[in-house]
């Protein structure tokens, strides 16, 4: 039986593990922290079990819900109500219109000519069309397309939210996945996201999670481990891979040395280049050179009653001009996924603030800031973008930091990430897996994960039983 070690146990590292050890490999985890998960794991706050990273997976490809039925969670799916997703103007707040990514799947929505004066609709309806090449940014395509006010309107706070970055500086052709070809195809890019949406309802719908939250995911991947003999292990940290004439030599921190035919290397850039420095020190510098972007995440457990109304709907997305504002997000958990209502007292609500944009903005206010000052931040933000000044009260509270955790895709990421793919194919037994080469969101990195694996196993066809 040919065996495979995967160093790192989020999402990347649990999916390939899981499918290697489907194929009939004998596969053993190295995780460095004390849990499985990475971005995508629990956290309490006041005693109720929350998402610390990521809640919730895209559904515009279908690899994750296909994952959670392959995994059997298909009864626990949930998906958010049907409310619309807010804009934060200085206006106040706007319902965010449906589209993707922000781009509206129609340009005749009322909801459209409610963020736009009358000439920038008109400007938007008469769509222009524009060559679309790796080099461009958001936007580029979005802005040449649609004229400038639909990016900084409507895209580029969902960009923001999204990504932590702006839609100037990340390339279209990995925010926007296929795009090209539905445009070719569609005749607009209106047309595009139209299609790529499909019949799903209000914005911010395009999106699934799990009852009790998209740690449950995790969870549920650490069991279909060890169901077909994964060995996993937590606070085993990579401190060395080298390549031997037959196979990896893999140095674990602490435990000692272990060997393996195929290693799967799924940790962030910075550590993956550590990793191969000696052994592929080419492809070290070029994983070394994907840049990344820092976020932290504000929990809030309040009481307040006129929260009730949720009058956010699910949440919002701030944008830039909102300048009393730091947060770039905010999600009323309990309003945007039902599941929630079993858990809380009445009037009690589940608020998650997101900070950090890439540092061409003075605003990216978490630098410097102590954890007691960025909740300060957080509690002064809710109260302004929710209009809640009197009965709002903080019972329980939780920041958590994701160094270097986004994928900053610049214009020229795919370029990257393609000679990328080139120099992995061109190492025996390798599979590089760090998020920011599968785009930065869940079903992309399970997506990419398994089609790795399937590279792997027809790579070592003759080997695998
Ligand atoms: C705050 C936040 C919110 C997000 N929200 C969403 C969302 O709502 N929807 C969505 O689709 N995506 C979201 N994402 C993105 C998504 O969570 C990530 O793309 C995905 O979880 C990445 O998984 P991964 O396994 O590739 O990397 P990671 O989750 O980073 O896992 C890497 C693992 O490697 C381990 N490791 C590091 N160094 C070593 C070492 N030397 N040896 C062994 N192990 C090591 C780490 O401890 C970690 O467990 C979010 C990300 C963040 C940070």
């Amino acid at each position: 039986m040919t065996s495979a070690v995967v160093i790192g146990g989020g999402v990347s590292g649990l999916v390939a593990a899981w499918r290697l050890a489907l194929l009939g490999r004998a596969v053993e985890v190295f995780e460095a922290t004390d849990d499985f998960g990475g971005a995508v794991c629990p956290q309490l706050l006041g005693g109720k079990v929350i998402d610390a990273g990521a809640e919730a997976m895209g559904i515009a490809r279908p690899s994750g819900l296909e994952l959670f039925s392959e995994l059997g969670l298909s009864d626990v799916v949930v998906y958010p109500r049907r409310t619309d997703a807010r804009i934060a103007t200085p206006q106040g707040l706007q319902k965010l219109p449906p589209g993707v990514l922000g781009v509206p799947a129609s340009t005749d929505d009322p909801l459209v000519a409610a963020l736009l004066n009358e000439e920038e609709i008109q400007r938007a309806r008469a769509e222009r069309d524009v060559t679309i090449t790796s080099e461009m940014s958001v936007d580029d395509v979005v802005g040449g397309r649609l004229g400038s006010a639909v990016v900084q309107k409507i895209v580029d706070p969902v960009v923001m939210g999204v990504h932590a970055a702006a839609s100037d500086e990340l390339e279209f052709t990995t925010l926007f996945p296929g795009m090209d070809s539905l445009i070719e195809q569609e005749g607009s890019l209106v047309g595009a996201a139209a299609k790529m949406r499909g019949g799903l309802g209000p914005s911010g719908s395009a999106v699934a999670s799990l009852r009790g939250g998209m740690n449950q995911l995790t969870a549920r991947l650490v069991d279909a481990c060890v169901e077909v003999g994964v060995k996993l292990n937590v606070n085993t940290p990579v401190g060395g891979l080298e390549r031997l004439e037959n196979c990896w030599r893999i140095n674990v921190d602490m435990v000692g040395v272990s060997h393996a035919d195929t290693v799967v290397v799924a940790v962030p850039p910075t550590v993956a280049a550590k990793l191969l420095a000696t052994s592929a020190p080419h492809l070290a510098e070029q994983v070394a050179a994907l840049r990344t972007t820092s976020v932290k995440v504000v929990h809030l457990l309040v009481h307040s009653p006129e929260l009730d109304l949720q009058p956010t709907g699910p949440g919002l997305l701030v944008r830039r001009d909102r300048m009393d504002v730091a947060a770039k997000a905010l999600t009323h958990s309990n309003a945007k996924w039902a599941w929630w209502e079993d858990l809380l007292s009445p009037h009690e609500h589940v608020l998650r603030l997101s900070y950090g944009r890439s540092h061409q903005f003075a605003s990216n206010v978490t630098d410097g800031l102590t954890d007691e000052e960025l909740l300060a931040k957080a509690e002064n933000d809710a109260r302004n973008l929710l209009g809640v000044r009197k009965r709002f009260y903080v019972r329980a509270s939780t920041v958590t930091a994701w160094p270097e955790s986004l994928a900053f895709a610049a214009p020229g990421h795919s370029k990257k990430v393609a000679h990328i793919a080139e120099s992995v194919q061109a190492i025996p037994g390798i599979s590089l897996l760090s998020s920011p080469l599968a785009g930065n969101g869940l079903a992309g990195v399970v997506a990419f994960a398994q089609a790795e694996v399937s590279r792997i196993a027809s790579t070592h066809q003759g080997e695998v039983p």
